[in-house]
């Protein structure tokens, strides 16, 4: 029996194939074996659904190597949310040396490459005011307020918001809660999350005041790691995109859309396939083999040149005949969700 436990459990670790009578027999060989890393042997709950969570494994921190802890992963039975319910408390030391600051122009070529994101906002909106939750050193800022947008932006890191501030010239608002800090901000027309919500501790808190702060009409923009990929389906844990201790929690796009309806955000626009997704899908198989080959313990940014641009190559090589699998039914590695208020009408 015991054999048979771990087979399945195996099976599923590596998998991540939760339909949901599977997970029900999990939960059962859960309870009764009580194997797993919980050390406070206190049923985990979804921070959404509140049913109990399944462990699903335990993953490193691989891509950043900031420390050998461990992180072990639930996963929600009925809405299918990957998440890390212990958040080490200190997660800020998982960011340190995180942020690098370029000059403007070399800020306005990354932007040039990222056109694509500017061009699926102006399909629905194309001036107004605008806050991006999350941006980093404000590459999207950047192309935003080149295009006209009044943009705003909410980001934890103190740096970032001085460099968004003095170089970018856009109006930051430096925190870590931006529930807490969209509430005294005025209202918005498009609020932007690239890539930012599996980073925060209550995507479900900022969500809602999203959904609070738009103009009716407004549009919201999510772009976050699919937890439906083929990518985590095969690597699992070793999947990049899993990002242990930085990604708190992966969002199936269903549970997304779900959550949003009832909160008057109506999907738009649904895609594993622009531009954005297509990078991540090849930065994911490129990233699991310099992870996978590493030999003196430097994280796959810290590699030689030579080293990083050969598994940079056969990564890429790798992604060519698996991109016909993810590019089919929302199977890649990242979605871009776009959605809109409803307005005062309808
Ligand atoms: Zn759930």
């Amino acid at each position: 029996m015991r054999l048979l436990a771990h087979l399945l459990l195996t099976w599923e670790a590596n998998f991540n194939n939760y339909q949901s009578c599977r997970a029900r027999i999990l939960l059962i060989i859960q309870s009764q074996f009580k194997r797993f890393p919980n050390p406070t042997s206190m049923p985990i709950n979804c921070s959404l659904c509140q049913v109990e969570a399944i462990f699903l494994f335990d993953a490193k921190d691989l891509n950043r190597k900031i420390s050998d802890e461990t992180f072990s992963y639930y996963r929600c039975p009925k809405c299918q949310l990957a998440f890390l319910p212990q958040i080490p408390e200190n997660l800020d030391d998982y960011y340190s040396g995180y942020y690098q600051f370029p000059t403007l122009e070399t800020i306005a070529q990354t932007a040039a490459g990222e056109r694509f994101k500017l061009e699926m906002v102006q399909q629905f909106k194309t001036a107004g005011k605008l806050l991006e939750i999350g941006p980093s050193i404000g590459v999207f800022c950047y192309q935003a307020k080149q295009a006209g947008f009044e943009v705003d932006a909410i980001e934890m890191s103190t740096d970032c918001c001085k460099f968004l501030s003095q170089e970018i010239g856009v109006n930051a608002v430096n925190s870590d809660n931006p529930p807490e800090a969209i509430k005294n901000m005025a209202a918005h027309d498009v609020i932007v999350l690239w890539h930012n919500i599996e980073h925060l501790p209550d995507p479900w808190a900022c969500l809602e005041q999203v959904s609070q702060n738009l103009n009716p009409g407004g549009i919201l923009v999510v772009a976050a790691p699919n937890p439906d990929s083929l990518g985590f389906r095969v690597l699992g844990s070793k999947w990049p995109h899993v990002d242990a201790p930085r990604h708190l929690n992966l969002i199936p796009l269903k549970t997304l859309v779900e959550y949003l309806e009832p909160l008057k955000l109506k999907p738009l626009m649904t895609t594993t396939n622009d531009p954005g997704a297509q990078y991540w899908n090849r930065f994911s198989w490129q990233i699991y083999l310099m992870n996978c080959f590493n030999y003196n313990g430097k994280n796959y940014s810290e590699k030689s040149r030579l080293e990083w641009i050969f598994w940079a190559a056969i990564g890429y090589i790798i992604s060519l005949p698996l991109a016909l699998l993810e590019r089919r039914n929302l199977k890649g590695s990242a979605y871009t969700a776009i959605f809109k208020k409803e307005t005062l009408t309808t």
